[in-house]
């Protein structure tokens, strides 16, 4: 594990201003955000948000719409236009972490298709998606006692968060992973295909002109390929405690 800056760990309570205490995970696709975010909210009582269901919930409304994927103005109107909502699971018994609505429809599933994989990114790289999806996540944060996971939660959406951490592991480990759980949930995908996935959306989130993907300056770096997600949930909770 290597920091951007030095571990001073700072802020089990709310600022003393009351405002809003969230930890911003950010890092590559598969790089075990969702796991270690909701593990480390879960045990800090914090709520816990992955934006990425967003935007891979405005790429399936485009797809279940018929509207071309490369047509920017469309796929920006319509998702500026829905209703998106990340909620907690509740009673659903099917392994979710939460549950996602796209004007009222429940698609938690749907979004995890290789179909939306495949083009989430580009969906992703128009500012006019970004500019939608970014106030909602603002206003969410704005509530306060929230990890929000991402790949621009600590550089953009919200830049002043008192903990930032960069979660990386190599792109063979991560599809590892990610091919392990399709595996578990009967998908047919070999590891070369999944391994091919990450690395093309690593190319596109890194690349693009509006909030690539990037540690900020004050980040720090936790690199995951040989840790267990016990031992990484450990050392944000530690950073977030101040131990
Ligand atoms: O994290 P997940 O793999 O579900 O994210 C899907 C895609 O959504 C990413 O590949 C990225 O293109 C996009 N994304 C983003 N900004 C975020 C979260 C996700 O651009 N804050």
């Amino acid at each position: 594990m290597t920091s951007h800056r030095k571990d001073t760990g700072c802020f089990a309570e709310p600022q003393h201003d009351g405002a809003a205490v969230v930890i911003a995970i950010d890092g590559p696709a598969a790089s075990g955000k969702s796991t270690v975010g909701a593990a480390v909210a879960d045990r800090l009582g914090y709520l816990y948000f992955d934006t990425g269901a967003m935007y891979r919930a405005a790429t399936w409304l485009a797809q279940a719409r018929g509207v071309a994927i490369d047509d920017e103005t469309a796929v920006t109107a319509l998702a500026q236009a829905a209703e998106i909502d990340v909620l907690p699971a509740g009673e659903a018994a099917d392994g979710r972490q939460y549950t996602v609505l796209v004007n009222g429809q429940d698609v938690t599933w749907a979004i995890r298709e290789p179909a939306v994989a495949n083009n989430v990114s580009q969906v992703s790289a128009y500012a006019g998606v970004r500019v939608a999806m970014v106030a909602q996540q603002r206003r969410l944060a704005s509530r306060g006692r929230m990890v929000m996971v991402g790949r621009d939660i600590g550089t953009v959406v919200l830049p002043d968060a008192p903990l930032k951490i960069y979660l990386d592991a190599s792109p063979e480990e991560r599809a590892r992973r990610r091919w392990q759980e399709e595996q578990a949930r009967g998908g047919q995908r070999d590891y070369e295909a999944v391994l091919a996935e990450v690395r093309r959306r690593d190319a596109i989130d890194s690349t693009r002109a509006v909030a690539p993907l990037r540690p900020a300056a004050d980040a720090v770096i936790v690199d995951s390929t040989a840790l267990t997600i016990g031992q990484v949930v450990t050392r944000i909770v530690a950073l977030a405690q101040g131990v």
